[in-house]
């Protein structure tokens, strides 16, 4: 048997095409993504390896904005919010929390043995920096774990201001979720000095789901030394020993890391990461505008207040007597994949992520869609 798949082998041939996937995560991953993984394996502690981590450094600094180490390890983003906790909060920390996400940055810290106070807010908003400083001259705490893109709620969080705000309090680490924004929202790792931002692959980075990428800052190095139980998969120092020799700290998944640099080498070509932000820019302007037009009329309207809306993810109250669920079932006998809504918001939302290789022209097509199965 022919060892690469052929083109009329039964899965490509039921392949819809690309561009009609809006899951706010897994995102749909570019044919000329996917076709790269297909490549023999490499010894993971030979030249090769070096090579292929090399190629990573830069590119992935650019979108991050960053000078550090980019970590990327072989685990889900979950994995990589353990290693936040784990070895940035030494007893107690503020988690945010304004939907499953923020929610699921607390439960890790509990069930990691430290104290956590929650800030909550409801869902679709977000902590504003006056209720972020009056909680932290309220509490002492070690670090504040935030989501900067709800990927439930569809919320975007002010990410630069409440940075500058946990950086008015002395050694406090700013923990960070990133996962719906590395790569489509600009985080401006080092001038906002956050301590710990992580990514999964399977989102803005548009990759197939099973890698994840952090950066540490120095004080977080710092602080995780002072932390004997950091454990040994997930252990930030071990990410950093590793990488500064281009080295994996374990086996990784090699074929996402092709997928990796196939990826880089398109976000490269085609503008760049500035490029790709102005792109999910414009995809948040365009479901507004449908929101503000035919969208309204029908009565759908977006669940977070202008200003504090993702880029990646749109989160929309569906019309009265309509149901999350049902829009969604109906998009996808008509091809189209969208998200309904997320734990209690299944049936009032639907959630569309417009991250990764999507384009503008593509989501309005969508929205016209959503415009038939709604009326
Ligand atoms: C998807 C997601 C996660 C968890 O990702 P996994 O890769 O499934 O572990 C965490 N935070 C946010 C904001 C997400 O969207």
């Amino acid at each position: 048997m022919d060892s690469r798949p052929s083109p009329d082998t039964k899965a490509e041939m039921t392949t819809p095409e690309f561009g009609r996937f809006y899951l706010p995560g897994p995102t749909e991953v570019h044919p000329d993504v996917l076709a790269a993984m297909i490549r023999p394996m490499i010894p993971h502690r030979g030249q090769d390896m070096v090579e292929l981590m090399q190629g990573f450094e830069a590119p992935l600094r650019r979108i991050w904005c960053t000078e550090r180490r980019v970590f990327i390890g072989t685990c889900s983003a979950t994995g990589f919010m353990e290693m936040a906790v784990r070895c940035g909060v030494k007893q107690r920390a503020l988690s945010l929390v304004g939907g499953a996400f923020g929610e699921r940055f607390a439960a890790i810290v509990a069930s990691a043995g430290r104290d956590v106070v929650r800030l909550e807010v409801a869902k679709g908003r977000t902590v504003e920096p006056d209720m972020l400083r009056d909680a932290l001259k309220r509490t002492h705490v070690d670090a504040v774990t935030l989501v900067h893109s709800e990927t439930s709620t569809g919320a975007l969080a002010p990410l630069g201001e409440l940075a500058s705000v946990v950086h008015e309090f002395d050694n406090v680490l700013l923990l960070v979720d990133a996962v719906t924004s590395v790569g489509g929202i600009p985080v401006e790792t080092d001038a906002w000095k956050l301590d710990f931002t992580l990514t999964g692959s399977q989102k803005a980075m548009a990759l197939p789901p099973g890698l994840a990428m952090a950066v540490a800052s120095a004080r977080m190095l710092e602080i995780a030394k002072g932390i004997p139980e950091r454990g040994a998969y997930l252990d930030v120092l071990a990410f950093d020993r590793a990488a500064a020799n281009y080295q994996p700290t374990n086996t990784p998944a090699l074929p996402l890391l092709y997928a990796l640099a196939a990826q880089l080498a398109r976000i490269d070509a085609t503008g760049g990461p500035e490029a790709r932000w102005r792109r999910h820019e414009e995809m948040r302007r365009v479901v507004e505008a449908w929101v503000k037009g035919r969208g309204g009329e029908l009565g759908f309207s977006f669940l977070p207040p202008d200003g504090r809306r993702s880029w990646t993810v749109s989160c929309l109250n569906v019309p009265d007597g309509a149901n999350g669920r049902d829009l969604a079932r109906d998009m996808k006998q008509r091809g189209w994949t969208i998200g309904s809504g997320y734990g209690d918001l299944k049936r009032s939302t639907i959630r569309i992520g417009h991250m990764g290789d999507h384009t503008p022209e593509g989501l309005r097509e969508l929205l016209a869609t959503l415009e038939e199965v709604a009326r």
